[in-house]
């Protein structure tokens, strides 16, 4: 499955929900999260998101291991979001700190 990480979290740009296949993504106040039951591991999130924030589970490095199981955990507790919505304030100037 894939994975949002700590990248999304202040930025939430939705790009991933946009070129999604299926209803993989759920969300709160403050980033979005995939759920691993719908992830049919196509890929096609990973690099549509600015902010590099989507990886696959077995390319996580060690201390981002943890996310598979926020994201897993947040899904079943979030609204699926079937479509983009406006990034959170302060997206733009978080990418470009974090070089993207
Ligand atoms: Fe959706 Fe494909 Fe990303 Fe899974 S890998 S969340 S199916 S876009």
């Amino acid at each position: 499955t894939y994975v949002v990480t700590d990248n999304c979290r202040g930025c939430r740009y939705t790009e991933c929900v946009t070129v999604c296949p299926v209803e993989c993504f759920h969300l709160d106040e403050s980033m979005t999260y995939i759920d691993p039951e719908n992830c049919i591991d196509c890929g096609g999130c990973a690099p549509a998101c600015p902010v590099g924030a989507i990886e696959p589970d077995y390319r996580l490095a060690a201390d981002k291991k943890f996310w598979i199981d926020v994201n897993r955990k947040r899904a079943a507790e979030t609204p699926v979001i079937s479509g983009r919505l406006p990034a959170l304030p302060g997206a733009d100037e978080r990418r470009q700190a974090l070089g993207r």
